[in-house]
Parts: structure tokens; sequence; C-alpha cells
């Protein structure tokens, strides 16, 4: 799974503190190291968006009265920026204002709470937004799963892979990319029936999840055909891995039907660094190796480097 996705909820929740007054930061570190989560904290609205950017808490606890920049302004500016805008904000003011607290709630705030703050219902209110988010975190996921074999679907893939090549690109990373398709599977419904056909599905997964390293993600690409992002790996390196899959798929027997084998074939389309195709041109380029995997006899892995040595693009210029 994704580098985010890959480990969903596992460590504490983070929780930022922007605020200028460093009294608070010392009051609320107190209070709150009962609670399961981290504190982070910044002392002013672009310290704070920079660390929300760099650590993406699951919470932040948002003064508005703060100079230079004030507490609405860095709402505003999450509420722009994609990687932020659904993290729950609490807004912390001094003021009373219902006007205040329109403002905040209009901005896309997820709860106000006013100075001085009752510590007990302050640490209610962070139980409650981290509950909120954890929820929004777990079924905005399950919508990127694929339901029968509980892989990541199609529109994941197609965002990561974009994100993926863009990443690549930008640091002349290694990246590779395999087409993985199950071989005459139409034969194995029209024989055994689409739930034997279904089965094999999930145990073709099975056997992706548990070969592929924690930074690679695995997807459904279509009806019998999966997708494997392989960052950091090139070509030559994603082969081997995808040759260890193709066997052991090779090697599985299936209750339903045991004297029927299963393999599949392999199209890699990797660069050691340094190249400079589009996400789709790229997949052009492993469903060609795929389709020649196919054509020269299935159960079998095709290979393309896709070049682009990786010198870094600066001596290129040069
Ligand atoms: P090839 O070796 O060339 O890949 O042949 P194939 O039979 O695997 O390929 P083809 O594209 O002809 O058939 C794919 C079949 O997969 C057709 C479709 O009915 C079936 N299929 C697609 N999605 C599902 C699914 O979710 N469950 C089941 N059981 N079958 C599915
Ligand atoms: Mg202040
Ligand atoms: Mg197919
Ligand atoms: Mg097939």
């Amino acid at each position: 799974m994704t580098s985010e996705n890959a480990h969903p909820a596992k460590a504490k929740p983070l929780v930022l503190l922007i605020d200028d007054c460093v009294v608070l930061h010392r009051l609320l570190a107190a209070r709150l190291s009962a609670e399961a989560l981290e504190l982070l904290t910044a002392r002013s609205g672009p310290e704070g968006l920079q660390i929300a950017r760099e650590r993406l808490p699951s919470l932040v606890l948002l003064d508005i009265e703060m100079p230079d920049m004030d507490g609405f302004e860095v709402l505003r500016q999450m509420k722009e920026d994609p990687a932020l805008k659904d993290i729950p904000v609490i807004v912390l003011s001094g003021l009373d204002g219902a006007e205040d607290k329109v403002t905040a709630f209009d901005l896309g705030a997820y709860d106000f709470v006013t100075k001085p703050f009752n510590l007990a219902e302050l640490r209610a209110r962070v139980r409650a937004a981290l509950r909120m988010h954890s929820l929004m975190q777990m079924l905005s996921q399950r919508a990127q799963l694929d339901g029968l074999s509980g892989l990541w679907n199609r529109a994941y893939f197609d965002a990561q892979w974009e994100a993926e090549v863009a990443r690549a690109t930008r640091h002349g990373h290694p990246l590779s990319l395999a087409l993985l398709d199950i071989d005459h599977f139409k034969s194995i419904n029209d024989t055994y029936g689409h739930p034997a056909g279904d089965a094999v599905i999930q145990t073709v997964a099975e056997v992706f999840q548990a070969g592929i390293r924690q930074s690679d993600v695995a997807c459904r690409y279509g009806g019998e055909e999966f997708a494997l992002i392989m960052p950091a790996t090139p070509p030559d390196e994603a082969g081997k891995l995808c040759d260890r899959i193709r066997e052991f798929v090779e090697a599985m027997r299936f209750p339903r039907h045991p004297e029927r084998t299963v393999t599949i074939s392999i199209g890699v389309a990797g660069s050691p660094g340094g190249c400079t195709l589009t996400a789709d041109q790229w997949i052009e380029a492993a469903d060609k190796c795929l389709y020649h995997a196919k054509k020269s006899g299935r159960n079998r892995v095709n290979i393309t480097d896709l070049g682009g040595a990786s010198r870094p693009r600066l001596a290129e210029a040069g």
C-alpha cells in the first residue's frame, strides 16, 4: 500500500497546536499528556502551516489572534491546500464575538473553543475531533479499495501512479510499473463457474500482497488485471520481484479445481531514474510488454527498460 496509507493509524495521532502564546504550549502539553496523542507546537501561522504540510497531523488547534498571520488566514490556506483541507481544525479564540465563530465555521473550522477554556472540555472536544477524523479516513480508504480482492482500486491507482511518476521525474529516482493479467481466465470462468473465477482473483491478490514490499502499491486494474507500482525500483529488480510472484502463482493449488493451475503474464516498464515519459505513456509501455508476454507464450515476465540513465538533470542541462 502507499507510503501514507500503508500503516493507517498505527502510531498515536498527531495534534498540532498553532498559538503564539508559549505558556499555552506548556499548559496543553501537560494537560494532554495523558491522551493517546502526540502534540506538535508552532508559534506562528507560517510555522504552523509548514509543520502541517510536513507532518500531516490528525487535528489542528488554532489560535485566532496571532501577529503577522492570524488564525483565519491559516485556516483559509489550509482549506485551499488539498493535502490539508480535510484535517479538522478546532479554533481557539480569546474573542467571544459571535461574528468570529461564524467566520471560523464558514471558513471550515470543525469546532470553536473560547479562551480561557475548561481543559476537561477541550480534551473531550479533541477526542471527538480525532474520532471523526479517523472515521473519515477509514471511509475514504474504503472507497479506494476493491471489494473483491481487497487491493487498491483503479481510481486509487490512477491518482497514485500520477503522483509516483511526478515524484520520480522530479528527483530522478528509479520507478517501475508492472501490469499483470491472469492467463486464460475466461476458460476458468467457463469451466468452473464465475465463483471459482472470483476465488482465483482473490487468491492471486493474496499472493501479490504477500510478495510485495511495504512501499509497493498493488491495485486491481480491471477484471483479471492488476497493476503493481514499485517506487525506487529499477526495471531489473522489478522484473525479479515479478518473476517470483509469477512462480508463486504457478505453484498455487486451488481447492475448487486442484487439477487446473493458474498462471499470469506480466509486463514491466521501469526506469533506473531520469525517465521523462508521462504517466500514460509509461502505462502504454507496460501494456505493450504484457502483450508481448502473452504473445510469446504466457506465464512469463516481459521487461522494458525505459532508460533515462540516472544523471542529475542539472548535469544534463550543463
Ligand atoms: P488471456 O490469457 O489472453 O488474458 O485470456 P483471458 O481469458 O484471461 O482474457 P479475456 O480478456 O478474454 O477474459 C477475461 C475474463 O475475465 C472475461 C470476464 O468475464 C472475466 N472477468 C472480469 N471480471 C471478473 C470478475 O470479477 N470475476 C470473474 N469471475 N470473472 C471476471
Ligand atoms: Mg494569540
Ligand atoms: Mg485481461
Ligand atoms: Mg487474462
